[in-house]
């Protein structure tokens, strides 16, 4: 284990995206700081989860230096398919907006997170249990953890709080300045990564009367598909056979022509809720990522809002340590979040435009629905909107 220091400008509660991507921006403006990681790197390399880059978000990851891979490996996406039933259409990203979202997988983009760290001497300390603040209404907070069996203490400028939806930082603002808001939808996604080639060139988004579907992609010979189910729905519930004929029922009867199931190499359930904390700042203590919003998957945005976060968060640090101005790290909150609730807005109209809500029957909802693919699929307007939206808006 790498000995821990006394001293940083910056401490970062959490490794993952958010945290590792904040400490490499900084490090750019020579702004030093040290990352605490919950679990072992190990892990945190293993998790699947995200894999559509926002055009934007490729750009700063190229900004970055850690684009290498991502643009060699990953898939330039130009577009989307939706489909309605037996109709699809595609949104064409590039025709619409002149931009693109590329496939790559959040796994390997943390690889090449910690690959850069490394490279840069970013110190990232693992395995840090029990992490603890003091003083952030100061200006000099004490990060408090226990580390292979001793008790460690970092005095830090400010502490950023990186550490994901069921991270700490969240909690070291006192409650009574907190507002949260929250929506838990009534279904989760049953997610299947198979070793077989996808199905489509292009993601499908299906909303079907049996519920959504949505078909990715990791690579040329992984694909990564999911299906609606129950909220209450378990693993047990989804042998690979129901997965792939529930999965098959859903889609045009056109794509499914070219669907290649095989064993899963990983199932998961992931219900789907909107939480959203403000603020992202509290004294010394600066919020990024999950930890202060969490976004449902429909629109591919939870990872590209942690880009962004850090970006404005790392320009507000920079600015200080260059000028001696608080003015950006006192605007920082305002201006993530302004782009965060239009995440928020985008993912919940993917998500209510797309899936069967229970006890939804032929009524105004329903009707609403229908008509609003209806709209979408016969409007350039609307598939502009929807583009622009899915390719990122401006950071
Ligand atoms: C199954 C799944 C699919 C997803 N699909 C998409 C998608 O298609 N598109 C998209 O944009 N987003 C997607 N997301 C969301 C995306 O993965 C997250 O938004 C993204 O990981 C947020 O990054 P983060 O760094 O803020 O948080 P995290 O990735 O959660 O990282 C937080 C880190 O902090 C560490 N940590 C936690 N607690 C502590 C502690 N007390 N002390 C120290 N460290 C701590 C954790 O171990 C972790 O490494 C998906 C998420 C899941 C779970």
């Amino acid at each position: 284990m790498s000995e821990t220091p006394k001293q940083t400008r910056v401490l970062i509660i959490g490794g993952g995206p958010a945290g590792s991507l904040l400490a490499l921006l900084l490090h750019q403006r020579e702004v030093e700081s040290v990352i605490l990681e919950l679990r072992t790197r190990e892990h945190v390399l293993e998790r699947v989860r995200a894999g559509v880059i926002e055009h934007g978000s490729a750009e700063v990851l190229r900004a970055a230096g850690v684009a290498g891979r991502m643009d060699s490996e990953g898939f330039v996406h130009e577009g989307v398919q939706v489909a309605h039933g037996e109709e699809m259409i595609r949104i064409d990203f590039e025709g619409l907006t002149g931009k693109h979202v590329t496939i790559y997988g959040q796994t390997e983009l943390q690889r090449d997170l910690y690959g850069a760290l490394d490279s840069a001497g970013i110190q990232l300390l693992d395995e840090a249990e029990g992490v603890r603040v003091e003083g952030i209404e100061g200006d000099s907070p004490m990060v408090t953890f226990e580390r292979d069996g001793a008790t460690e203490q970092i005095r830090c400028d400010f502490v950023a709080g990186c550490d994901g939806a069921h991270g700490v930082s969240n909690g070291f603002i006192p409650p009574s300045l907190q507002r949260t808001f929250e929506r838990t939808y009534p279904f989760c996604w049953v997610g299947l990564l198979s070793e077989t080639p996808p199905i489509s060139d292009e993601l499908i988004y299906a909303r079907h009367e049996r519920g959504f579907a949505l078909c990715s992609m990791r690579s040329e010979s992984r694909s990564r598909y999911y299906v609606q189910g129950s909220a209450d729905t378990t693993l047990a519930e989804w042998p690979d056979d129901r997965f792939w004929s529930e999965l098959a029922a859903r889609l045009p009867k056109t794509s499914v022509a070219s669907l290649v199931t095989g064993p899963s190499i990983e199932k998961i359930v992931t219900p789907l809720r909107s939480w959203v904390s403000e603020p992202l700042r509290h004294g010394r203590l600066l919020l990024a990522g999950d930890t202060a919003h969490v976004v449902p998957p429909t629109g591919a945005k939870g990872l590209n809002l942690a880009i962004s976060d850090v970006v404005y968060l790392s320009d507000a640090l920079a600015w200080f340590y260059r000028a001696g101005s608080t003015t950006g790290l006192e605007g920082y909150s305002d201006r993530a979040l302004a782009r965060v609730w239009k995440a928020v807005r985008f993912s919940w109209w993917m998500t209510n435009m797309l899936h069967l809500f229970p006890g939804m029957s032929d009524d105004f909802e329903r009707r609403l629905q229908t008509t609003e693919l209806d709209y979408l699929f016969g409007s350039d307007n609307a598939q502009r909107a929807m583009a622009e939206n899915y390719v990122g808006l401006p950071l």
